[in-house]
């Protein structure tokens, strides 16, 4: 039988409980879409079965997140990332495709590499992809909006017939030359207004132009809820690598929200007058933070206030 996220035995979650307000709002809330995306945690449930059904060693093409805590686990498991499949050292193991996905091109290197391969590649992913490939195939070209070096947007690349271009947003959309069909669409992580004031730009640089809102479901649900609550926090603590792209992003969406905001990786980072003085605090984080250390800088949050309440 597989094992799954949920029945893999992380570290004891906290429990937390929080003081109330008069008007009966927490004092601390963290938030419903902190912590992996359904994609993240699919592509871990995937290699975690295959370990656990003796199918090892794992190779996942690239990490299959941005978070020390989860690749050591997997990597004591022998689940470990590679470049490309000739780093194998056991041919008799399975390459993974992570859910950031992978150009066609390079798909079909994994794919005759003679190795079990397992495409863990996110749905919503591939459903950018397709749509990419969908207008390329109908001589459009392609803007997509989003971070050129990272991996989902390689992966994107690659279905654009080679006539596609990365833009970080509109300023550098201003630079692109005129195109007679262009589709634009973007990285699923994207901030959902630099995606549609880029997309304006691009129009004004098209014939004919297609706007493609690839930002996944998950990732809008996360924008909004941090949106809301931000607004209305003293204090933001964002839980994540400070490598990780996509916290660092909303780290940087939060401070145009919140008075303050810290960034941390894990409770010891956290500082204590900041936590004190705040009357309401949101706890939020990356796709790429377990559930875990959530829950430990909570945890930590709550202590470092009781102490305050009882004049320590
Ligand atoms: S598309 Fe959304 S759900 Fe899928 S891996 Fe990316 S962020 Fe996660």
């Amino acid at each position: 039988m597989g094992i799954s996220l949920a029945t893999y035995p992380w570290p004891e979650p906290v429990i937390i409980s929080y003081n109330m307000s008069m008007n009966q709002r927490p004092d601390v809330i963290v938030a419903k879409c902190a912590g992996f995306c359904p994609g993240v945690k699919r592509a871990i449930d995937r290699v975690l079965e295959l370990e656990s059904a003796g199918k090892t060693p794992v190779y996942t093409i690239g990490p299959l997140i941005h978070n020390k805590q989860v690749t050591d686990m997997l990597a004591a498991k022998q689940i470990t990332a590679i470049d490309c499949p000739a780093q194998a050292v056991d041919k008799s193991g399975i390459l993974v495709i992570r859910a950031h996905g992978i150009t066609p091109q390079f798909q079909a290197e994994v794919q005759s590499s003679g190795m079990e391969v397992v495409d863990a590649t996110c749905p919503l992913v591939k459903h950018a992809q397709n749509i990419i490939e969908k207008f390329a195939n109908e001589g459009y070209h392609t803007v997509i909006v989003g971070d050129g070096d990272h991996a989902e947007v390689i992966g994107l690349l690659g279905y654009t017939h080679g006539k596609g271009v990365v833009v970080s947003g509109p300023e550098e959309a201003a630079k692109l030359p005129h195109f007679d069909k262009v589709n634009v669409v973007s990285q699923t992580t994207q901030k959902e207004s630099v995606f549609y004031e880029t997309a304006k730009e691009v129009k004004k640089h098209a014939d004919v132009c297609q706007v493609s809102n690839t930002i996944c479901q998950p990732t809008k649900d996360r924008q909004k809820e941090t949106i809301e609550q931000a607004r209305n926090a003293d204090l933001v603590i964002v839980v994540g690598g400070k490598h990780s792209a996509n916290t660092t992003r909303l780290a940087l969406l939060c401070k145009g929200l919140a008075p303050a905001v810290q960034h941390v990786e894990t409770e010891t980072e956290l500082e204590a007058p900041l936590v004190k003085q705040a009357r309401y605090i949101f706890i939020t984080a990356g796709a790429s933070t377990p559930d875990w250390v959530i829950a430990r800088v909570a945890q930590r949050v709550r202590e470092i206030r009781k102490g305050e309440k009882n004049g320590h």
